[in-house]
């Protein structure tokens, strides 16, 4: 049977950019450590593993680095051969079977898109795609461009079948976008990949959205700095100390277009077609890298107020958040109860 609700399990998430590590390894028994940056999913990743001796470290660097790409060549819409890039391309009413990976990002996505009443919603590509041309031409897309883009979205128009793994859109030129969920989806398998290779502790950055594998020798926490959204990057606001999961951050600081002097997100609002409004950075630290992801794109959307309504109303565990508004020169911020406790003293 195909089925576009389902129940939701919510974990957690997180965001952030990484700041730094302590030294390790100064004890003879201590834990060996390899670090490695490189691009991965269009943007800059940096991996570290610990372990007990350099090759099983060097080798739990590499697996988290498949894990990435397996992700990316799986579920980039960019990528023509993706199973996303051909579940655009397939016809309405056309099903396609999907990795079990691709098929859990989807479903979780649907999730969201219920619980949001579809504020995140991975069919929003048609939108993306009319606001990125707007961007480039700096002029602001007709209402019959809107329409028509609108039209072809909606997340109750694609379909999922648990049982045979597959997916169907039902309108015509319906396309997904998983830019907001498969980078936090992607950290958790490669955090999962580094702990079968041996790392006993470790941390995947991904364009500032991280996740931890457990605490580092001595049960110390990672630290991990969160970018200030008005200063240029590598300033931090704060710094998070995390021992398990993970810190993601959405804003449109880094990533929005100007259009008549105006700034609009990257992120969209699909219930109305148009970018976020007022998208404000958004930091959200959870038990895992997927609801991190999410969970920053969903409340970029909504704000802190309908934000926090819907955290409670749902009974959201493990989902901290902090918000952070203009203006630039003293942010106005607003952060969940258990925000605080995240973050690092000095
Ligand atoms: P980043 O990619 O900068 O980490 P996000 O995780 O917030 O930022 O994801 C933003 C991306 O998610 C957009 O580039 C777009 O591909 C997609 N997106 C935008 N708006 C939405 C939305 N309302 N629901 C789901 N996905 C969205
Ligand atoms: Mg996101």
């Amino acid at each position: 049977m195909f089925h576009n609700r389902m129940r939701c399990v919510v974990r957690c998430s997180a965001t952030a950019l990484w700041v730094g590590l302590a030294a390790a390894g100064c004890q003879p028994s201590g834990p060996v450590r390899v670090t490695n940056a490189n691009m991965v999913m269009g943007t800059e990743a940096r991996i570290t593993a610990d372990a007990p001796d350099r090759e099983t470290a060097a080798a739990a660097v590499a697996a988290a680095y498949d894990a990435l790409n397996r992700v990316n060549d799986l579920m980039s819409d960019y990528v023509a051969d993706s199973e996303i890039g051909r579940l655009n391309r397939l016809p309405p009413g056309e099903a396609l079977k999907l990795s079990p990976e691709t098929y859990f990002c989807l479903s979780e996505a649907q999730c969201f898109a219920a619980m949001t009443g579809g504020a995140f919603d991975v069919t929003c590509r048609p939108l993306v795609s009319v606001w990125k041309e707007a961007g480039k031409t700096k002029t602001l897309p007709t209402e019959e461009t809107l329409t028509a883009a609108r039209a072809r979205v909606g997340w109750d128009k694609l379909l999922l079948d648990a049982d045979r793994k597959v997916a169907m859109t039902t309108a015509a030129g319906m396309e997904i976008d998983l830019g907001g969920i498969a980078k936090g989806y992607a950290l958790d398998l490669a955090a999962h990949a580094m702990g079968r290779a041996g790392a006993t502790s470790g941390l995947i950055d991904v364009g500032g959205d991280v996740r931890v594998l457990g605490p580092q020798a001595g049960d110390q926490p990672w630290r991990i700095g969160v970018q200030h959204p008005f200063r240029p990057r590598g300033e931090h606001f704060c710094v998070v100390e995390l021992r398990h999961g993970a810190v993601a951050t959405s804003g449109n600081q880094h990533r929005y277009s100007e259009i008549d002097g105006k700034r609009y997100s990257h992120i969209l609002d699909p219930r109305t077609g148009w970018p976020a409004e007022n998208a404000p950075h958004v930091t959200v630290i959870a038990n895992d890298g997927l609801n991190a992801d999410a969970w920053a794109t969903i409340l970029s959307v909504l704000g802190a107020e309908e934000g926090r309504t819907l955290l409670a109303e749902r009974g959201v565990r493990n989902v901290e958040v902090m918000w952070l508004l203009p203006p630039a020169e003293e942010p106005i911020i607003h952060k969940t109860d258990g925000f605080d406790q995240y973050i690092a003293s000095d």
